[in-house]
C-alpha cells in the first residue's frame, strides 16, 4: 500500500484499527515498522507532506519552507534560540546530517542512578542498538568521505594533540553532494522516510500525510483514539476531519509537539512535568578565515568529530564540536552585523571553515500548548552553560588557527576577530551575552522524561504513561537529559525497546 496523501482525500475520515502512531520520524517511524511487522493493525499519521527525493530541488529558500516546521522559523518565545525540527513524512531524519552515535554508556548508567531508569543499562539497550545500526546500514566514514572542512579540522585537532574520530554515518551510495540539510534528491538517507516507512507499508501499516492530531481520545484513565484535522500539506490548513479510534496511542510528534499534544488533549501527569525539562543542545558557531578557497558546502559536511571537551564522567566537559557549513541563505542569516560589517563577512564565505560548539546543556526549558496551534518554549541557559560555551568557543578558535586559519571570526552581533592564539582571551572577555550571539538547537529532547517513578518522571521505563493506559511515548521527548552527542540512534533505539511493550499491551 502506498501512503495516503490528505490531498486525494474528499470527505473526512473515520476508521479504527489497534494503535495510532502520531508521527513519523525516528521515533514513530521505528514504531510504525516495529509494531506493523507484530501483526497490528497500525495508522501512522504524519502533519506534513509525503516529500519525494524529486522534490529536494536543493533550493534553501524553497526547502527550508517546506520541511522545517514552520518554515524553519521555529524559536524560544524571547527568540533567542532558533530550535530547528523536521515536518513531513521522516521528521527530521529527512534533513538531518547522518551522523551516528549511540546513547553514551555513561549516561544511561547516570540515568538509572540519578533518574530511576530501568532496563536500559548499556547491556539492555545493546541489542537495540546493533538492530538499528544494521537497519539503516551505519558505517563508520573514512578519509575518502572527508570535505575540506573536515580536513582542516581534522588537522587543527591532530596538530594540538586533541580528542577526535571519524564519525559514523547513514548513508548509502552518496553522491557527496553536500546538501544533505535540504533532503536528499539522490535518496542515499536510510532514515525513517526511506527505511522505516516503507517496511511499514509492506507489513500492512496505512500511512497518512497531512493529518494533523489535535485530540488524544480517552476515557476513564484509557486512550480510546486520535482525532485532528486533514490539511492541506503546502499551507497546513484545516480541509477536513479525521478520527480513529485505538486501543492504544504511540507519541512520537517530536519534543517539541508531543508535549503541546498532551496539553491540548488535557493529558496531564501526576508530577505535573509535562512539557518541562525540554533540552535542545544549543549550538554556536567558529568561524575561521582560510587564504586558499575551502568551499565547505561541497561533499559530506560532518565526517569528523571533537571529542576533547566531551566527557560523561565529567561535569566540566560538555562540549561537543563538528565542522558546520550552511549553504549562502542559512550562512547570511546566522553572519554577524548588518550593511558593510555583514558584506564583509559574506565575501569571506568561499575561505571559510566553521565549527559548531554543541552544548550538552545543564540548564532546560519548558515547553506549552497556547491554543490554537501556537506552542511556547522557553529555554534558559545557566552561568556553567554559558562557560561551556566559552570554552568550546576558545577551542574551537585554537583548532582553526593550528589547521592555518588567517583570521576567525566568533559571530557576535558586533564580531571578534581573533588573528591569533593570543587573542582567544576575546571570547571569555565578552562571554555570551543575550541576543548577542546566533544560537541554534537542532535536537528536542527531554519534555516528558521517562523514569520508574511518577513523582519524577512523565513516562514510565516501558515507555507507557504513568497517567494514562495505553498510551506510549517514543521520540526524544523520553531521555531524562540530555544527550551532548546527535540524538537520532538513540530514538530510533529507545523506539524499538519499547515496541514490544506495546504488542505486548495490545495482545497480552
Ligand atoms: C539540521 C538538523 C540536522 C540534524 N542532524 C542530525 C544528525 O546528523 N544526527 C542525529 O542523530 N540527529 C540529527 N538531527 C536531529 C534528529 O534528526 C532528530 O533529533 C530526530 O529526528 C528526532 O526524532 P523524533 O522522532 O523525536 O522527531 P521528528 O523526527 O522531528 O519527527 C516528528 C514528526 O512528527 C510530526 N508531527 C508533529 N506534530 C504532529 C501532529 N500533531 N500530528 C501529526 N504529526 C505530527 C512532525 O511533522 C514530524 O514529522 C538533526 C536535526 C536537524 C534539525
Ligand atoms: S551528501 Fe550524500 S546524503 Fe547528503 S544530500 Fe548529497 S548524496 Fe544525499
Amino acid at each position: 500500500m502506498a501512503i495516503i496523501e490528505a490531498s486525494t482525500l474528499k470527505s473526512d475520515l473515520q476508521g479504527s484499527c489497534d494503535v495510532v502512531v502520531i508521527g513519523t520520524g525516528a521515533g514513530g517511524g521505528m514504531m510504525a515498522r516495529e509494531l506493523a511487522e507484530a501483526g497490528l493493525d497500525v495508522v501512522a499519521i504524519e502533519m506534513g507532506a509525503n516529500h519525494r527525493p524529486k522534490d529536494f530541488n536543493q533550493l534553501e529558500d524553497e526547502m527550508f519552507e517546506r520541511l522545517f516546521q514552520q518554515r524553519g522559523a521555529q524559536a524560544t518565545a524571547d527568540l533567542k534560540i532558533r530550535i530547528i525540527s523536521g515536518i513531513g513524512v521522516g521528521g527530521s531524519t529527512v534533513h538531518n546530517t547522518n551522523l551516528c552515535r549511540r546513547t553514551p554508556d555513561a549516561l544511561l548508567k547516570r540515568w538509572h542512578k540519578e533518574h530511576k531508569v530501568s532496563g536500559a543499562l548499556p547491556e539492555d539497550m545493546k541489542a537495540a542498538f546493533e538492530k538499528t545500526e544494521a537497519e539503516l546500514n551505519v558505517q563508520k566514514m573514512g578519509p575518502s568521505e572527508m570535505n575540506q572542512g573536515n580536513a582542516l579540522f581534522k588537522k587543527g585537532i591532530e596538530k594540538l594533540g586533541y580528542k577526535g574520530g571519524f564519525l559514523s554515518h547513514n548513508r548509502r551510495n552518496c553522491q557527496r553532494s553536500g546538501f544533505c540539510e535540504l533532503g536528499c534528491a539522490y535518496d542515499a538517507k536510510e532514515n525513517s522516510a526511506k527505511v522505516l516507512i516503507p517496511k511499514a507499508l509492506e507489513f500492512g501499516a496505512r500511512v497518512y500525510s497531512g493529518f494533523r492530531a489535535e485530540q488524544i481520545l480517552n476515557e476513564n484513565g484509557a486512550v480510546t483514539g486520535v482525532a485532528g484535522s486533514i490539511v492541506d500539506e503546502e499551507t497546513g490548513k484545516k480541509r477536513l476531519s479525521f478520527k480513529f479510534t485505538a486501543k492504544a496511542v504511540c507519541l512520537a510528534a517530536s519534543a517539541v509537539r508531543s508535549p503541546a499534544l498532551l496539553q491540548a488533549s488535557k493529558i496531564k501527569d501526576q508530577a505535573g512535568l509535562t512539557g518541562q525539562n525540554f533540552r535542545c543542545h544549543p549550538g554556536v558557531i567558529a568561524a575561521g578565515v582560510f587564504e586558499d578557497r575551502v568551499d565547505g558546502w561541497r561533499g559530506i559536511p560532518q565526517s569528523y568529530e571533537c571529542t576533547e571537551f566531551l566527557d560523561h564522567n565529567d561535569d566540566n566537559k560538555n562540549i561537543w564540536m563538528v565542522p558546520g557549513f550552511a549553504h549562502p541563505i542559512g550562512t547570511a542569516a546566522m553572519a554577524p552585523g548588518f550593511g558593510a560589517t555583514h558584506m564583509a563577512f559574506m565575501r569571506k564565505y568561499r575561505h571559510m571553515a566553521a565549527i559548531i560548539v554543541m552544548l550538552d546543556e545543564e540548564g532546560s526549558g519548558t515547553v506549552r500548548w497556547k491554543g490554537k496551534g501556537r506552542i511556547n518554549i522557553d529555554h534558559s541557559l545557566t552561568d556553567v552553560d554559558k562557560k561551556q560555551l566559552v570554552m568550546g568557543l576558545e577551542g574551537a578558535s585554537k583548532i582553526l588557527l593550528a589547521a592555518g586559519a588567517k583570521e576567525v571570526v566568533v559571530p557576535h552581533f558586533d564580531p571578534i576577530i581573533i588573528g591569533d592564539e593570543g587573542q582567544i582571551s576575546k571570547i571569555a572577555a565578552r562571554g555570551i551575552p543575550d541576543y548577542d550571539l546566533a544560537l541554534t538547537g537542532v535536537h528536542p529532547m527531554g519534555s516528558l522524561k521517562m523514569g520508574d517513578d511518577p513523582k519524577s518522571s512523565v513516562v514510565a521505563c516501558t515507555g507507557e504513561h504513568h497517567s494514562m493506559k495505553g498510551l506510549f511515548v517514543c521520540d526524544g521527548s523520553v531521555f531524562p537529559t540530555a544527550l551532548g552527542v546527535p540524538p537520532q540512534i538513540s530514538i530510533y533505539s529507545f523506539s524499538r525497546h519499547f515496541a514490544p511493550n506495546v504488542v505486548k499491551f495490545l495482545k497480552g
